[in-house]
Protein backbone atom coordinates (compact mmCIF):
# COMPACT_ATOMS: atom_id res chain seq x y z
CA UNK A 1 0.00 0.00 0.00
CA UNK A 2 2.63 2.13 -0.31
CA UNK A 3 3.36 4.40 -3.49
CA UNK A 4 6.83 3.37 -3.61
CA UNK A 5 5.80 -0.04 -3.89
CA UNK A 6 7.27 -2.66 -6.64
CA UNK A 7 6.29 -5.43 -8.49
CA UNK A 8 9.47 -8.03 -7.82
CA UNK A 9 9.93 -11.02 -9.61
CA UNK A 10 12.78 -13.45 -9.80
CA UNK A 11 15.80 -12.38 -6.88
CA UNK A 12 16.21 -8.83 -7.84
CA UNK A 13 13.98 -7.48 -11.13
CA UNK A 14 11.04 -4.97 -10.24
CA UNK A 15 8.30 -3.37 -12.17
CA UNK A 16 9.38 -0.46 -10.21
CA UNK A 17 8.35 2.62 -10.86
CA UNK A 18 4.18 3.54 -11.19
CA UNK A 19 3.99 2.33 -7.88
CA UNK A 20 2.08 -1.20 -9.64
CA UNK A 21 3.13 -2.83 -6.10
CA UNK A 22 0.27 -0.36 -4.49
CA UNK A 23 -2.26 -0.67 -6.99
CA UNK A 24 -1.55 -4.83 -6.14
CA UNK A 25 -1.97 -4.11 -2.41
CA UNK A 26 -4.95 -1.69 -2.95
CA UNK A 27 -7.01 -5.43 -4.37
CA UNK A 28 -5.28 -7.44 -1.32
CA UNK A 29 -3.50 -9.14 -3.84
CA UNK A 30 0.41 -10.41 -2.82
CA UNK A 31 1.41 -12.41 -5.57
CA UNK A 32 1.25 -13.81 -8.63
CA UNK A 33 2.59 -17.88 -9.02
CA UNK A 34 2.04 -19.57 -12.79
CA UNK A 35 2.74 -22.79 -13.70
CA UNK A 36 2.45 -24.23 -16.77
CA UNK A 37 3.50 -26.70 -19.73
CA UNK A 38 2.80 -24.94 -22.83
CA UNK A 39 5.65 -23.05 -25.08
CA UNK A 40 5.50 -20.59 -27.08
CA UNK A 41 5.34 -21.41 -31.15
CA UNK A 42 7.78 -20.10 -33.02
CA UNK A 43 7.49 -19.86 -36.78
CA UNK A 44 10.40 -20.61 -37.98
CA UNK A 45 12.91 -22.14 -35.07
CA UNK A 46 15.52 -22.04 -37.90
CA UNK A 47 15.84 -18.87 -38.52
CA UNK A 48 15.57 -18.30 -34.85
CA UNK A 49 18.83 -20.37 -34.07
CA UNK A 50 20.62 -18.92 -37.47
CA UNK A 51 20.09 -15.32 -36.19
CA UNK A 52 21.27 -16.08 -32.37
CA UNK A 53 24.29 -17.27 -33.33
CA UNK A 54 24.90 -14.88 -36.63
CA UNK A 55 24.81 -12.41 -33.65
CA UNK A 56 26.97 -14.21 -31.63
CA UNK A 57 29.45 -14.84 -33.98
CA UNK A 58 29.73 -11.49 -35.25
CA UNK A 59 28.74 -8.48 -32.44
CA UNK A 60 29.14 -10.90 -29.26
CA UNK A 61 32.33 -10.62 -26.84
CA UNK A 62 34.87 -13.27 -27.32
CA UNK A 63 36.10 -14.64 -24.22
CA UNK A 64 39.80 -15.32 -25.55
CA UNK A 65 39.37 -11.76 -27.54
CA UNK A 66 38.22 -9.48 -25.36
CA UNK A 67 37.87 -5.87 -26.85
CA UNK A 68 36.44 -4.60 -23.53
CA UNK A 69 37.61 -5.60 -20.31
CA UNK A 70 35.52 -2.63 -18.18
CA UNK A 71 31.64 -3.58 -17.47
CA UNK A 72 29.67 -1.85 -20.11
CA UNK A 73 25.83 -2.43 -21.33
CA UNK A 74 26.31 -3.42 -25.03
CA UNK A 75 27.50 -6.39 -26.36
CA UNK A 76 31.09 -6.22 -27.05
CA UNK A 77 32.11 -6.56 -23.53
CA UNK A 78 31.63 -9.21 -20.55
CA UNK A 79 29.15 -8.21 -18.32
CA UNK A 80 30.80 -7.65 -14.36
CA UNK A 81 27.35 -9.31 -12.03
CA UNK A 82 27.29 -7.36 -9.58
CA UNK A 83 29.94 -5.06 -9.51
CA UNK A 84 28.06 -2.06 -9.00
CA UNK A 85 28.31 -1.94 -5.43
CA UNK A 86 30.30 1.13 -4.28
CA UNK A 87 31.66 1.15 -8.20
CA UNK A 88 33.16 -2.50 -7.99
CA UNK A 89 34.40 -5.01 -5.43
CA UNK A 90 33.78 -8.68 -7.49
CA UNK A 91 33.47 -11.46 -4.83
CA UNK A 92 34.55 -14.80 -5.60
CA UNK A 93 31.91 -18.06 -5.40
CA UNK A 94 30.09 -16.37 -8.25
CA UNK A 95 28.35 -17.66 -11.08
CA UNK A 96 26.29 -15.48 -13.60
CA UNK A 97 22.87 -15.96 -14.44
CA UNK A 98 21.15 -15.11 -17.39
CA UNK A 99 17.82 -14.40 -19.10
CA UNK A 100 16.82 -17.76 -21.07
CA UNK A 101 19.39 -17.67 -24.21
CA UNK A 102 21.15 -14.60 -23.66
CA UNK A 103 25.08 -15.32 -23.69
CA UNK A 104 26.10 -12.22 -21.73
CA UNK A 105 24.18 -13.13 -18.42
CA UNK A 106 24.81 -9.69 -16.50
CA UNK A 107 23.64 -10.55 -13.11
CA UNK A 108 25.04 -12.81 -10.42
CA UNK A 109 24.41 -14.93 -8.03
CA UNK A 110 26.65 -15.93 -4.95
CA UNK A 111 27.58 -18.13 -2.38
CA UNK A 112 27.02 -16.26 0.57
CA UNK A 113 23.36 -15.30 -0.90
CA UNK A 114 23.82 -12.01 -0.55
CA UNK A 115 22.38 -9.34 -3.41
CA UNK A 116 21.61 -12.32 -5.44
CA UNK A 117 20.72 -10.96 -9.09
CA UNK A 118 20.76 -7.69 -8.17
CA UNK A 119 22.02 -4.92 -10.85
CA UNK A 120 21.94 -1.27 -10.88
CA UNK A 121 20.10 0.75 -8.58
CA UNK A 122 19.46 -1.95 -6.31
CA UNK A 123 23.17 -2.08 -5.61
CA UNK A 124 23.29 1.30 -5.11
CA UNK A 125 21.17 1.77 -2.14
CA UNK A 126 22.59 2.66 1.70
CA UNK A 127 25.90 3.43 0.14
CA UNK A 128 27.33 4.72 3.49
CA UNK A 129 26.72 1.66 4.99
CA UNK A 130 29.43 0.15 6.71
CA UNK A 131 30.62 -2.94 5.24
CA UNK A 132 29.87 -4.23 1.64
CA UNK A 133 28.20 -6.96 3.57
CA UNK A 134 25.77 -4.60 5.08
CA UNK A 135 24.81 -3.02 1.20
CA UNK A 136 24.24 -5.98 0.06
CA UNK A 137 22.04 -7.18 2.81
CA UNK A 138 20.21 -3.70 2.32
CA UNK A 139 19.29 -4.53 -1.25
CA UNK A 140 17.74 -7.72 -0.10
CA UNK A 141 15.81 -6.14 2.10
CA UNK A 142 13.99 -3.21 -0.13
CA UNK A 143 13.75 -6.68 -2.60
CA UNK A 144 11.97 -8.60 0.08
CA UNK A 145 9.61 -5.43 1.10
CA UNK A 146 9.22 -4.64 -2.26
CA UNK A 147 10.09 -0.95 -2.07
CA UNK A 148 11.72 0.99 -5.64
CA UNK A 149 15.15 1.13 -5.64
CA UNK A 150 16.23 4.31 -7.06
CA UNK A 151 13.47 5.97 -4.66
CA UNK A 152 15.22 4.58 -1.96
CA UNK A 153 18.90 5.17 -3.06
CA UNK A 154 18.12 9.15 -3.14
CA UNK A 155 15.51 9.21 -0.57
CA UNK A 156 17.75 7.63 2.24
CA UNK A 157 20.49 10.27 1.30
CA UNK A 158 17.59 12.66 1.50
CA UNK A 159 17.16 11.74 5.22
CA UNK A 160 20.74 11.25 6.21
CA UNK A 161 21.53 14.95 5.00
CA UNK A 162 18.22 16.02 6.75
CA UNK A 163 19.61 14.41 9.64
CA UNK A 164 23.37 15.64 9.60
CA UNK A 165 21.92 19.35 9.07
CA UNK A 166 20.16 18.84 12.50
CA UNK A 167 16.30 19.07 10.25
CA UNK A 168 15.49 15.56 11.53
CA UNK A 169 15.08 13.51 14.38
CA UNK A 170 13.62 13.01 17.36
CA UNK A 171 11.25 16.09 18.50
CA UNK A 172 12.88 17.87 15.94
CA UNK A 173 11.66 19.80 12.73
CA UNK A 174 10.69 16.11 10.79
CA UNK A 175 9.52 14.32 13.50
CA UNK A 176 11.43 11.28 12.84
CA UNK A 177 11.82 8.04 14.68
CA UNK A 178 15.15 6.58 13.06
CA UNK A 179 17.79 5.76 15.26
CA UNK A 180 20.90 7.52 13.53
CA UNK A 181 22.82 6.36 16.03
CA UNK A 182 23.08 2.78 14.49
CA UNK A 183 23.44 4.57 10.67
CA UNK A 184 25.66 2.06 8.51
CA UNK A 185 24.28 -1.10 10.31
CA UNK A 186 21.83 -3.10 8.86
CA UNK A 187 19.60 -2.34 11.64
CA UNK A 188 18.97 1.01 10.80
CA UNK A 189 18.21 -0.22 7.02
CA UNK A 190 15.98 -2.46 8.00
CA UNK A 191 13.92 0.38 10.61
CA UNK A 192 13.70 2.71 7.82
CA UNK A 193 12.65 0.30 5.18
CA UNK A 194 10.14 -1.35 7.58
CA UNK A 195 9.18 2.12 8.66
CA UNK A 196 7.75 2.30 5.02
CA UNK A 197 6.72 -0.92 4.27
CA UNK A 198 4.53 -1.09 7.67
CA UNK A 199 3.92 2.72 7.29
CA UNK A 200 5.12 2.92 10.89
CA UNK A 201 8.47 3.82 12.58
CA UNK A 202 9.71 0.59 11.95
CA UNK A 203 9.99 -0.70 14.73
CA UNK A 204 6.40 -2.39 15.25
CA UNK A 205 4.83 1.13 17.11
CA UNK A 206 2.45 3.33 15.37
CA UNK A 207 4.20 6.60 13.77
CA UNK A 208 3.44 9.38 11.07
CA UNK A 209 6.58 9.57 10.11
CA UNK A 210 6.52 6.05 7.99
CA UNK A 211 3.20 6.84 6.68
CA UNK A 212 4.37 10.22 5.34
CA UNK A 213 7.73 8.44 3.29
CA UNK A 214 5.43 5.66 2.11
CA UNK A 215 3.35 8.35 -0.14
CA UNK A 216 7.05 8.41 -1.86
CA UNK A 217 9.99 11.45 -0.85
CA UNK A 218 8.38 14.18 -2.96
CA UNK A 219 5.20 14.04 -1.17
CA UNK A 220 6.79 13.60 2.06
CA UNK A 221 9.21 16.81 1.41
CA UNK A 222 5.60 18.65 0.87
CA UNK A 223 3.95 17.08 4.10
CA UNK A 224 6.66 18.87 5.81
CA UNK A 225 7.03 21.95 3.95
CA UNK A 226 10.41 21.80 2.78
CA UNK A 227 9.67 22.47 -0.75
CA UNK A 228 7.94 25.98 -1.13
CA UNK A 229 10.29 29.11 -0.81
CA UNK A 230 13.23 30.29 -2.28
CA UNK A 231 15.30 27.71 0.23
CA UNK A 232 12.83 24.87 -0.62
CA UNK A 233 14.52 21.49 -1.67
CA UNK A 234 12.92 21.57 -5.18
CA UNK A 235 14.66 25.26 -5.33
CA UNK A 236 18.26 24.35 -3.85
CA UNK A 237 18.69 20.67 -5.60
CA UNK A 238 18.47 19.17 -1.92
CA UNK A 239 15.82 16.93 -3.10
CA UNK A 240 17.33 15.06 -6.12
CA UNK A 241 13.69 14.00 -7.63
CA UNK A 242 13.73 15.96 -11.41
CA UNK A 243 10.77 15.01 -12.68
CA UNK A 244 7.35 13.89 -11.99
CA UNK A 245 8.22 13.40 -8.47
CA UNK A 246 10.69 10.71 -9.45
CA UNK A 247 14.08 10.35 -8.43
CA UNK A 248 17.30 11.24 -10.39
CA UNK A 249 18.40 8.36 -12.40
CA UNK A 250 21.22 10.13 -15.78
CA UNK A 251 22.11 13.18 -15.07
CA UNK A 252 19.70 15.44 -16.81
CA UNK A 253 21.38 18.60 -17.83
CA UNK A 254 24.27 16.51 -19.38
CA UNK A 255 21.96 13.40 -21.04
CA UNK A 256 19.23 15.03 -23.02
CA UNK A 257 17.90 11.97 -24.51
CA UNK A 258 16.98 10.71 -21.02
CA UNK A 259 15.48 14.48 -19.94
CA UNK A 260 13.38 14.96 -22.53
CA UNK A 261 12.17 11.90 -23.12
CA UNK A 262 10.95 11.98 -19.47
CA UNK A 263 9.70 14.74 -18.69
CA UNK A 264 7.88 14.44 -22.31
CA UNK A 265 6.85 10.63 -21.63
CA UNK A 266 5.15 9.79 -17.76
CA UNK A 267 7.80 8.17 -16.10
CA UNK A 268 12.05 8.34 -15.54
CA UNK A 269 12.38 6.31 -18.90
CA UNK A 270 14.74 3.84 -17.91
CA UNK A 271 15.66 3.28 -21.43
CA UNK A 272 19.54 3.27 -21.85
CA UNK A 273 20.37 3.58 -25.55
CA UNK A 274 22.60 6.44 -25.64
CA UNK A 275 24.17 5.79 -22.34
CA UNK A 276 27.43 4.83 -24.10
CA UNK A 277 27.83 8.02 -25.65
CA UNK A 278 28.58 9.29 -21.99
CA UNK A 279 30.06 6.64 -19.92
CA UNK A 280 32.69 5.99 -22.53
CA UNK A 281 34.36 9.54 -22.89
CA UNK A 282 33.67 10.10 -19.26
CA UNK A 283 35.30 6.67 -18.00
CA UNK A 284 37.92 7.59 -20.46
CA UNK A 285 38.60 10.84 -19.06
CA UNK A 286 38.29 9.51 -15.22
CA UNK A 287 39.77 6.39 -15.78
CA UNK A 288 41.96 6.10 -18.92
CA UNK A 289 39.14 3.31 -20.32
CA UNK A 290 40.29 3.63 -24.55
CA UNK A 291 37.77 5.58 -26.25
CA UNK A 292 35.25 3.64 -29.11
CA UNK A 293 35.92 6.05 -31.32
CA UNK A 294 36.36 9.91 -31.82
CA UNK A 295 33.06 12.44 -31.31
CA UNK A 296 32.84 12.32 -35.42
CA UNK A 297 32.75 8.55 -36.17
CA UNK A 298 30.88 7.50 -32.89
CA UNK A 299 28.18 10.62 -34.01
CA UNK A 300 28.45 9.18 -37.89
CA UNK A 301 27.68 5.19 -36.62
CA UNK A 302 25.09 5.94 -34.53
CA UNK A 303 22.79 8.58 -36.82
CA UNK A 304 23.55 6.59 -40.13
CA UNK A 305 21.12 4.05 -37.96
CA UNK A 306 18.49 6.28 -36.77
CA UNK A 307 16.08 5.79 -39.71
CA UNK A 308 14.10 7.95 -40.38
CA UNK A 309 16.22 10.68 -39.46
CA UNK A 310 19.20 9.32 -40.62
CA UNK A 311 22.39 11.40 -41.59
CA UNK A 312 21.30 13.99 -39.09
CA UNK A 313 24.46 14.23 -37.33
CA UNK A 314 23.36 16.83 -35.20
CA UNK A 315 20.80 15.02 -33.44
CA UNK A 316 24.17 13.66 -31.28
CA UNK A 317 25.59 17.21 -30.65
CA UNK A 318 24.62 17.52 -27.12
CA UNK A 319 26.66 21.11 -26.83
CA UNK A 320 24.91 23.91 -25.05
CA UNK A 321 24.15 26.04 -28.23
CA UNK A 322 22.48 23.04 -29.62
CA UNK A 323 20.14 21.54 -26.67
CA UNK A 324 16.80 23.29 -27.78
CA UNK A 325 17.55 22.42 -31.37
CA UNK A 326 15.21 20.56 -33.82
CA UNK A 327 17.74 18.24 -34.19
CA UNK A 328 17.71 16.84 -30.67
CA UNK A 329 13.68 16.60 -30.99
CA UNK A 330 14.10 14.05 -33.53
CA UNK A 331 16.78 12.34 -30.97
CA UNK A 332 14.26 12.39 -28.57
CA UNK A 333 11.34 11.21 -31.07
CA UNK A 334 13.65 8.13 -32.83
CA UNK A 335 14.83 7.08 -28.51
CA UNK A 336 10.45 7.15 -27.61
CA UNK A 337 9.33 5.35 -31.32
CA UNK A 338 12.42 2.74 -31.21
CA UNK A 339 12.00 1.52 -27.49
CA UNK A 340 8.27 1.83 -27.94
CA UNK A 341 8.36 -0.95 -30.15
CA UNK A 342 11.77 -2.63 -30.55
CA UNK A 343 11.90 -2.62 -26.39
CA UNK A 344 8.80 -2.54 -24.43
CA UNK A 345 6.74 -4.75 -27.22
CA UNK A 346 9.20 -7.07 -28.86
CA UNK A 347 11.17 -7.18 -25.77
CA UNK A 348 14.92 -6.72 -26.70
CA UNK A 349 16.80 -5.99 -23.46
CA UNK A 350 17.38 -2.51 -22.72
CA UNK A 351 20.76 -3.26 -21.34
CA UNK A 352 21.82 -4.50 -25.47
CA UNK A 353 19.66 -2.83 -27.36
CA UNK A 354 19.99 -1.25 -29.80
CA UNK A 355 23.63 -2.31 -31.18
CA UNK A 356 24.46 0.88 -32.73
CA UNK A 357 28.38 0.66 -32.53
CA UNK A 358 30.22 -2.64 -31.75
CA UNK A 359 34.51 -3.09 -31.61
CA UNK A 360 33.56 -6.95 -32.87
CA UNK A 361 31.14 -5.42 -36.28
CA UNK A 362 32.63 -4.49 -39.49
CA UNK A 363 33.87 -0.96 -39.28
CA UNK A 364 32.66 -0.98 -35.90
CA UNK A 365 29.16 -1.07 -36.86
CA UNK A 366 26.63 -2.86 -34.56
CA UNK A 367 23.72 -4.91 -35.64
CA UNK A 368 20.71 -2.93 -35.23
CA UNK A 369 18.53 -2.47 -37.93
CA UNK A 370 19.29 -5.58 -39.41
CA UNK A 371 19.36 -7.63 -36.04
CA UNK A 372 15.84 -6.58 -34.92
CA UNK A 373 13.82 -7.90 -37.96
CA UNK A 374 15.71 -10.68 -38.35
CA UNK A 375 14.81 -12.10 -34.86
CA UNK A 376 11.11 -10.79 -35.19
CA UNK A 377 10.47 -12.53 -38.60
CA UNK A 378 11.83 -15.20 -37.34
CA UNK A 379 9.60 -15.89 -34.61
CA UNK A 380 6.61 -14.34 -35.83
CA UNK A 381 6.35 -15.35 -39.90
CA UNK A 382 5.88 -11.73 -40.25
CA UNK A 383 8.15 -9.48 -42.95
CA UNK A 384 8.76 -6.73 -40.86
CA UNK A 385 11.20 -4.00 -41.82
CA UNK A 386 13.16 -1.69 -39.14
CA UNK A 387 11.29 0.89 -40.00
CA UNK A 388 7.99 -0.51 -40.01
CA UNK A 389 8.92 -0.96 -35.94
CA UNK A 390 10.04 2.54 -36.05
CA UNK A 391 6.59 3.44 -37.62
CA UNK A 392 4.64 1.84 -34.81
CA UNK A 393 6.74 2.65 -31.93
CA UNK A 394 5.49 5.79 -32.95
CA UNK A 395 1.91 4.67 -33.00
CA UNK A 396 2.43 3.49 -29.77
CA UNK A 397 3.89 6.85 -28.30
CA UNK A 398 0.96 8.70 -29.81
CA UNK A 399 -1.52 6.05 -27.99
CA UNK A 400 0.51 7.31 -24.78
CA UNK A 401 0.04 10.62 -25.32
CA UNK A 402 -3.55 10.34 -26.07
CA UNK A 403 -4.62 8.52 -23.36
CA UNK A 404 -2.10 10.98 -20.85
CA UNK A 405 -4.05 14.00 -22.39
CA UNK A 406 -7.21 12.22 -21.51
CA UNK A 407 -6.34 11.97 -18.05
CA UNK A 408 -5.29 15.36 -17.88
CA UNK A 409 -1.53 16.00 -19.01
CA UNK A 410 -1.46 19.73 -20.75
CA UNK A 411 2.08 21.34 -22.20
CA UNK A 412 1.66 23.72 -18.76
CA UNK A 413 2.56 20.66 -16.81
CA UNK A 414 5.68 19.55 -18.27
CA UNK A 415 8.41 21.85 -16.56
CA UNK A 416 11.55 20.05 -14.57
CA UNK A 417 11.94 20.38 -11.03
CA UNK A 418 12.75 24.33 -10.27
CA UNK A 419 16.80 23.01 -9.45
CA UNK A 420 17.29 21.84 -13.36
CA UNK A 421 16.82 25.49 -14.13
CA UNK A 422 18.70 27.11 -10.90
CA UNK A 423 21.63 25.09 -10.39
CA UNK A 424 24.22 24.20 -12.27
CA UNK A 425 24.73 20.14 -12.48
CA UNK A 426 27.10 18.81 -9.94
CA UNK A 427 29.81 15.83 -10.49
CA UNK A 428 28.08 12.82 -8.41
CA UNK A 429 31.46 11.14 -6.18
CA UNK A 430 33.79 13.42 -8.89
CA UNK A 431 32.36 12.30 -12.00
CA UNK A 432 32.62 14.61 -15.16
CA UNK A 433 29.63 13.86 -17.96
CA UNK A 434 31.53 13.91 -21.10
CA UNK A 435 28.89 13.75 -24.22
CA UNK A 436 29.61 14.44 -27.93
CA UNK A 437 29.11 17.80 -29.28
CA UNK A 438 30.57 20.32 -31.62
CA UNK A 439 32.74 23.32 -30.90
CA UNK A 440 34.28 25.93 -33.07
CA UNK A 441 32.54 23.78 -35.64
CA UNK A 442 34.31 20.14 -34.75
CA UNK A 443 33.45 17.46 -33.27
CA UNK A 444 34.65 16.38 -29.76
CA UNK A 445 34.10 15.27 -26.32
CA UNK A 446 32.92 18.17 -24.24
CA UNK A 447 32.83 18.23 -20.11
CA UNK A 448 28.91 19.13 -19.77
CA UNK A 449 28.75 19.06 -16.20
CA UNK A 450 28.17 22.78 -14.82
CA UNK A 451 25.25 24.07 -16.86
CA UNK A 452 21.57 24.31 -16.16
CA UNK A 453 18.18 24.55 -18.04
CA UNK A 454 16.48 27.67 -19.66
CA UNK A 455 13.22 28.32 -19.30
CA UNK A 456 12.33 30.24 -22.16
CA UNK A 457 14.82 27.92 -24.21
CA UNK A 458 12.57 24.81 -22.62
CA UNK A 459 9.56 26.06 -23.89
CA UNK A 460 11.05 26.57 -27.37
CA UNK A 461 12.23 23.54 -27.31
CA UNK A 462 8.65 21.80 -26.44
CA UNK A 463 7.28 23.46 -29.53
CA UNK A 464 9.36 22.51 -31.53
CA UNK A 465 8.94 18.99 -30.22
CA UNK A 466 5.30 19.21 -30.29
CA UNK A 467 5.77 20.62 -33.92
CA UNK A 468 7.50 17.93 -35.15
CA UNK A 469 4.99 15.09 -33.64
CA UNK A 470 2.34 16.69 -35.02
CA UNK A 471 1.19 18.08 -31.87
CA UNK A 472 -1.01 21.14 -31.52
CA UNK A 473 1.56 23.07 -29.44
CA UNK A 474 0.01 25.45 -27.44
CA UNK A 475 -1.58 22.50 -25.40
CA UNK A 476 0.67 19.64 -26.53
CA UNK A 477 -2.85 17.49 -27.18
CA UNK A 478 -2.86 15.52 -30.43
CA UNK A 479 -4.61 16.88 -33.45
CA UNK A 480 -7.04 14.71 -35.62
CA UNK A 481 -4.76 14.97 -38.91
CA UNK A 482 -1.77 13.51 -37.02
CA UNK A 483 -3.60 10.76 -35.23
CA UNK A 484 -5.83 9.90 -38.22
CA UNK A 485 -2.27 9.35 -40.61
CA UNK A 486 -1.29 6.86 -38.20
CA UNK A 487 -5.16 5.12 -38.18
CA UNK A 488 -6.11 6.28 -34.80
CA UNK A 489 -9.21 8.07 -35.77
CA UNK A 490 -11.06 6.50 -32.98
CA UNK A 491 -8.39 8.16 -30.45
CA UNK A 492 -9.20 11.41 -32.02
CA UNK A 493 -13.05 11.02 -31.93
CA UNK A 494 -12.42 10.17 -28.09
CA UNK A 495 -10.07 13.04 -27.38
CA UNK A 496 -13.35 15.14 -29.12
CA UNK A 497 -15.82 13.73 -27.01
CA UNK A 498 -13.91 14.53 -24.14
CA UNK A 499 -12.59 18.07 -25.17
CA UNK A 500 -8.87 16.88 -25.78
CA UNK A 501 -8.32 16.87 -29.42
CA UNK A 502 -5.90 19.32 -30.95
CA UNK A 503 -6.35 22.01 -33.59
CA UNK A 504 -4.67 21.48 -36.87
S1 LIG B 1 19.12 -8.49 -18.75
FE1 LIG B 1 19.85 -8.48 -20.90
S2 LIG B 1 22.09 -8.73 -20.79
FE2 LIG B 1 21.24 -9.34 -18.79
S3 LIG B 1 20.97 -11.58 -18.95
FE3 LIG B 1 19.01 -10.62 -19.51
S4 LIG B 1 19.03 -10.42 -21.76
FE4 LIG B 1 21.18 -10.78 -21.04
Amino acid sequence: MSRVACLIHDASSAAGQGGFGAVWGSKRLKAISAIGSGSIRVNNPQALMQARLWQKKHYAFKLDNLKRKFMSVDFQSPPVPGTLYRSGKPRTGKRPQACVGCHSACRGRYEDGLGNEATCFTTLFYIYGRTLDIQRQASDLINRYGLNAAEMFWGELYLRDLHRSGNLGPGREIDSPLNFDKYGTIDFAEQLVKSIAYRNDGLGNDHQFGDDLAEGFVRAAAKWGRLEGPRGDFKTGRLLFPYWGLPMHKEPRSQLDWAYGTILGDRDINEHGFDQLRSNPTYNKKWGIPLYGSAEEVVRIYTDKMVPFQGDRLMLDFSSANMYSEHIAKLVSWHRYYTRFWKQSAQFCDWRWPDFLNLYGPGKVGSTGIAEPKFLNAVTGKNFTFLDGIELGKKIWNLDHAIWTLQGKHRDMVHFADFLYTQPSFSFRGMPEYMPGRENGKWRYIETLGRSFNRDKFEAFKTRFYKLQGWETNSGYPTASTLKSMGLGYVAKELEQNGKLGKG
